[in-house]
């Protein structure tokens, strides 16, 4: 099989009935049901756009296996060519979602690309698990599959590692192991996605201590899986919100799920990695993972940020607010935290790295930097836009006011905006402005910024421990013995 279109994808969710919970419901199969017809609609129209003529042949390569087009995440790049090919491919799907969506198909595809690129992590434990992982990798390639992952123990007490938690399987681990494959207990947060997904991936960050091995574990897992409960938030959009009033939380909600594991059997072949727990903390640090996920995310964040700073220029002048040095000043703010990503985004991209094995990757610290940058920038941004907006922002009223008879031709008359800007396009400017920084939908969008990849504070320091600061350090021995010598 190759690529699919959003009607397969749609018939695959279908065919397979799901354990979800959601808003005091229980919903077993999720097309056609409100709170989710929006997420998969837009899910749906990815698919698609790898059948439209304009976007194939940058969207697709040819299977090496079928020779059949399959999709772009999945091209190990070989080359520079290959990295714009898919940082072209980012932005489509970027673009199509305003950046709003996170956990697009290209971001699990890259994930489980950088994976099978890392065929020594999984090698420590036995060359039946590379093997495993490289099937996998296939499988999902050439099905065209839809992932979520699940990388966190739920917060319970993080003063203790997972084996030290009070109850033994809070954090799932492997209860058991039998001739099948091994039977998965306990939980797991933060599953973006997982109700419309095909399959759930399950790995660690690392920290995991030497004491927690069965907890260490990698494996997929069908998301209709018995014994899979998906336990979702509470929706910020349940499929009432009309897109006027909410242009992006009517599209874009992207639901996010604990998934709890009531002894899952997880069969040997979807075992990746097993009682390793230095196995499981390298897979981020000793795996391309981190440059071409981060590729990914820096992609899809220069579409998200670009459409909040656009959002406050259109706003500023929309009011004729810009005419003022302090709004300006803000302004320049904005752009320049805009513009230092795109610079990162550029000197990632042109300077890439081509390894012993031929493996080609993008330069890994410029795009740490859009990681480590983008949580401080993209709430700026949002409280920048949210000052501008100032009362503006609480002063919309809905669509069915705007058309009702009696007080639509006030609302007309009063809320336009400078020059001439009409009342409906300066309410649907400041609607825009509202779901990026005042309605649920927008301070999510805000959380996922500032915590999507880890924890921010932690990747700084990573950042530091990994930095090999020699530039930087012969300049000083450099300066301070030029000064001995003076
Ligand atoms: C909207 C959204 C979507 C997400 N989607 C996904 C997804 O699809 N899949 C997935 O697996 N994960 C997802 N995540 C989860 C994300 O991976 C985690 O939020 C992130 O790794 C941080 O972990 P945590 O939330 O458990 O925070 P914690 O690790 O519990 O940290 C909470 C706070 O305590 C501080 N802290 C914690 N431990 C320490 C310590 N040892 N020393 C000092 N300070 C500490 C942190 O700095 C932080 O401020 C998502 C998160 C969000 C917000």
């Amino acid at each position: 099989m190759a690529i699919r279109t959003g009607q397969e994808y749609q018939q695959g969710l279908s065919k397979n009935p799901r354990d979800v919970w959601i808003n005091g419901e229980h919903i077993t199969n999720v097309v056609g049901h409100p709170i989710f017809t929006a997420s998969i609609k837009e899910i749906a129209k990815l698919y698609d756009l790898q059948h439209d003529p304009k976007f194939h042949d940058t969207m697709t390569f040819k299977s090496p296996t079928t020779g059949d087009p399959v999709a772009t995440g999945f091209l190990p790049p070989r080359s520079g060519n290959d990295i714009k090919k898919r940082s072209d491919t980012f932005r489509i799907i970027a673009n199509a979602t305003f950046g709003m969506m996170g956990r697009t198909q290209d971001y699990l595809s890259t994930m489980l690309m950088s994976f099978a690129e890392s065929p020594h992590l999984f090698d420590k434990c036995g060359p039946e698990y590379t093997k495993r992982l490289t099937s996998y990798f296939e499988y999902v390639r050439e099905n065209d599959l839809f992932l979520t992952h699940a990388l966190i123990p739920p917060q319970s007490d993080r003063t203790k590692s997972s084996s030290k938690q009070e109850e033994e399987f809070l954090h799932m681990g492997v209860a058991e192991e039998t001739n099948e494959g091994v039977i998965i207990r306990g939980a797991r947060m933060l599953a973006t996605l997982a109700p419309v997904a095909d399959e759930l991936l399950v790995y660690s960050l690392p920290g995991l201590k030497a004491e927690d091995v069965k907890h260490s574990i990698m494996f997929s897992i069908p998301v209709d899986s018995k014994g899979l409960k998906i336990i979702c938030r509470r929706p910020y959009s349940t499929g009432q919100h009309n897109i006027f009033d909410h242009p992006l939380a009517a599209r874009y909600e992207e639901s996010d799920a604990v998934v709890v594991f009531n002894d899952v059997l997880v069969p040997w072949d979807r075992v990746f990695i097993y009682n390793d727990v230095d196995a499981s903390n390298d897979l981020y640090t000793k795996s391309f993972v981190r440059q071409h996920a981060a590729h990914q995310t820096a992609v899809r964040g220069v579409a998200k940020i670009s459409l909040a700073v656009g959002t406050a220029i259109h706003l500023a002048r929309s009011i004729k607010i810009d005419q003022f040095l302090g709004v300006q000043e803000k302004l320049g703010k904005c752009i320049s935290a805009l513009e230092m990503i795109k610079g990162c985004l550029l000197a990632a991209e042109t300077n890439v790295v081509t390894n012993e094995k031929g493996q080609v990757y993008c330069a890994l610290e410029p795009l740490l930097a859009i990681r480590n940058f983008m949580p401080r920038a993209y709430p700026e941004v949002i409280d920048i836009l949210r000052e501008l907006g100032a009362g503006g922002l609480t002063m919309n009223p809905s669509k069915d006011d705007i058309d009702s008879g009696e007080i639509g031709p006030d609302i007309l008359k009063y809320y336009v905006g400078a020059g001439d800007m009409s009342a409906p396009d300066r309410i649907a400017l400041f609607n825009l402005a509202w779901d990026l920084t005042g309605d649920a939908f927008g301070m999510r969008q805000l959380q996922y910024e500032r915590y999507y990849s880890g924890d921010p504070m932690r990747n700084l320091a990573n950042t530091y421990l990994g930095y090999n600061g020699d530039d930087c350090l012969n300049l000083v021995e450099e300066a301070l013995e030029s000064a001995k010598h003076n």
